[in-house]
């Protein structure tokens, strides 16, 4: 063997034994709360408060100190005793983000409607960050406008100062959220323990797609920015979750950290639309349909648990 090849040889030795198969920097990530203060339906017994402070206390005992919460200030309307999910999770020093007042869709409403969708959070953002930065936008429905309207959507979220939360890693936790509620009211304890297995399998699914996706489109490891929503299952499922990210050796981010990376560029055509490395790779011609990158579980029959 020559001398090269030896060291080829123990570089693959290592990756393997220090249990990644990537090569690059390492598992880095920024988590990104959505739909705070609401999202879906609760089980039996259950407050927005309690869903929170699961959130929050999974993210103290797994060293995660900054997750933005994006929020949809109608819930508050909607809930108002709702309004401690805010408090609370400012208390525990994480930052509060837009994600329109009634959680817009921008490809079905003007770009006036969209706007002033966007303005309706700010007072609620202003007055609970104080004088922290909250000029971070996560796309309702992750949709950044159609074809005629995205180019002026986005000079406006600029022109406002707004960076946008793209999205690396998602593993449909929203999917979950209304079918717990259900089965939890039934008392179906086998189909809550089919929705756990299923669920932690697309938690080990998504961050291999995601890191699959990007070392296919970038040949390296980009640090990710998780989206999760807080809805009830996921509250309870979070240690289990952060647990499996830290079996795959992850290293938390902050948001700007993620972001400040390259490959979060906004200029293409369709900056912002969708999920990022789904987007990067239709944009650049890569296909990922080729039995390399993992696939998550249907969402359909997930949704349609205990109905
Ligand atoms: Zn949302």
């Amino acid at each position: 063997m020559s001398f090269s090849r030896w060291l080829a040889a123990g570089a693959a030795v290592m990756m393997f034994t220090c249990g990644s198969a990537f090569a690059g920097d390492g598992f880095k990530l920024a988590i990104t709360v959505d739909d705070l203060t609401v999202h879906g339906g609760l089980p039996p017994g259950t407050t927005r408060k309690q869903v929170a402070d699961n959130f929050l206390n999974a993210f103290k005992a797994h060293g995660v100190t900054e997750a933005w919460g994006f929020i949809n200030g109608k819930s508050l309307k909607d809930d108002p005793s709702s309004y401690s999910v805010l408090e609370s999770w400012r208390a525990a020093g994480h930052p509060l983000g837009n994600h329109g007042f009634t959680h817009m869709n921008a490809s079905q409403n003007t770009v006036a409607a969209f706007e002033g969708d966007i303005e309706g959070n700010e007072p609620i953002l202003k007055d609970l960050m104080g004088d922290k930065d909250w000029h971070w936008l996560r796309f309702p429905f992750l949709n950044a406008g159609t074809d005629a309207s995205h180019g002026e959507i986005m000079q406006y979220v600029k022109d406002k100062g707004y960076k946008v939360a793209d999205v690396t890693v998602s593993f449909n936790d929203w999917a979950y959220t209304d079918a717990y509620a259900r089965c939890a009211a039934k008392g179906d304890t086998a189909a809550v323990a089919t929705l756990r297995q299923k669920y932690m399998s697309d938690v080990v699914a998504s961050v291999k797609r995601a890191r699959g996706l990007s070392q296919k489109i970038y040949g390296r490891d980009i640090p990710h920015v998780l989206l999760i929503h807080i809805g009830a299952f996921t509250g309870e499922m979070l240690p289990q979750v952060l647990s499996a990210f830290e079996a795959e050796g992850v290293e938390y981010v902050t948001l700007e950290q993620a972001e400040s990376d390259p490959a979060y560029d906004f200029s293409g055509p369709k900056a912002a639309q969708g999920s990022m490395l789904e987007r990067v790779a239709q944009e650049k011609g890569i296909n990922i349909y080729d039995g390399t990158i993992a696939s998550l579980n249907d969402v359909g029959p997930i949704m349609g648990m205990c109905q």
